[in-house]
């Protein structure tokens, strides 16, 4: 998601190929690592403090880690990149209207309304005038969104934003929570970021959640959520959801490291899949708890072989879902 704008990542670190011998000899480590991992989201304080997407991978590992590559894969349809499009994601019949009634009528998450946007939106790369517009993000003016990056078979993130969001979006409701899109391929382009952020806040959003996945150099793998940092400028002002965001954070990353066995990324976050930043415009307009999720690499051939299965998406939906449910019922 990042290399095409500036409201996502800035460039990443690409890793020394010195450490792939020790991909092997890692492996054997990894459910180990991951039980540690577990742990530590469980238990690990509120704001890293950390200048997000800056800080390096220490010693975890991620290269083993996730198995299930795009063939092992039951379901139909073509898994890695192999330039057609990926499986579809099962749809109920729905209209592209945003706000939709809860199936779970009665569910834990009852009277609870979650914001899901997902990252980008396809049209967007037919209308680069627009989305250069610059907006005003509190800290400073940047575009109103960006193209988002895509596989090297050319499968735009935006497609995995909306199926990962749909799938996301069922699970909550039969929970019983209602959910609302920021935009469901139902307009041209956008929304800009500062609406994006608008939308989370007017709907009053117990959680929200921003879907992405990144665009970084081949072998940076894994996953990792961004948790606004605190940021007090302008009409920014994130002071109130720092610490619920990043409790909010914390049990996604933990329900989907649980769900998917995806390893945190091994290039930002120093292992422990969570970054903090302060320039992102959907997160500092935020007034509502908000995080982002870097689902894995698309730019990366083993993260696309999963990001491209409809299979490892469900799971990641599944995971997401489950720490979104985690935190809302406390
Ligand atoms: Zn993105």
């Amino acid at each position: 998601m990042s290399y095409t704008g500036p409201d996502f990542e800035p460039p990443q670190p690409r890793r020394s190929p010195l450490r792939r011998p020790l991909t092997v000899a890692i492996a054997a480590l990894v459910p180990g690592a991951l039980l540690g991992w577990g742990v530590y989201a469980a238990v690990a304080g509120p704001d890293d403090g950390g200048g997000g997407g800056a800080d390096r991978a220490s010693g975890a590992r991620t290269s083993a880690a996730p198995s299930s590559d795009g063939p092992a894969s039951p379901s139909a349809g073509p898994k890695a990149p192999t330039g057609t499009s990926p499986s579809p994601t099962p749809r109920k019949p729905s209209p592209s209207a945003s706000r939709s009634a809860p199936a779970g009528a009665n569910g834990p998450l009852k009277g609870k309304v979650v914001v899901i946007d997902p990252g980008h939106n396809p049209g967007n790369f037919r209308h680069a005038s627009e989305i250069n517009r610059k907006v005003n993000v509190g800290t400073h003016w940047k575009e109103c969104d960006t193209t988002g990056t895509a596989t090297d078979a050319g499968w735009p993130e935006a497609k995995f934003t909306l199926d990962v969001a749909h799938r996301l979006r069922t699970l909550l409701e039969e929970q019983g929570a209602t959910v609302e899109l920021t935009q469901d391929d139902d307009r041209p382009y956008g929304p800009c970021v500062d609406e994006r952020a608008r939308i989370g806040n007017e709907a009053k959003a117990d959680a929200a959640i921003s879907i992405h996945a990144d665009g970084s150099g081949d072998g940076n793998r894994g996953f990792h959520v961004i948790l606004p940092g605190s940021v007090h400028d302008g009409a920014a002002d994130t002071r109130a959801i720092v610490a619920p965001s990043a409790e909010l954070g914390q049990r996604i990353a933990g329900g989907f490291v649980r769900v998917t066995g995806s390893a945190p990324s091994n290039y930002v976050g120093g292992g422990t899949g969570l970054v903090t930043r302060t320039d992102l415009g959907g997160l500092n307009l935020s007034t509502v708890p908000k995080v982002f999720i870097e689902c894995g690499n698309m730019r990366d051939g083993k993260d696309a072989a999963l990001l491209t299965s409809g299979d490892w998406r469900q799971k990641a939906a599944q995971g997401m879902s489950e720490g979104i449910v985690s935190f809302l019922r406390g």
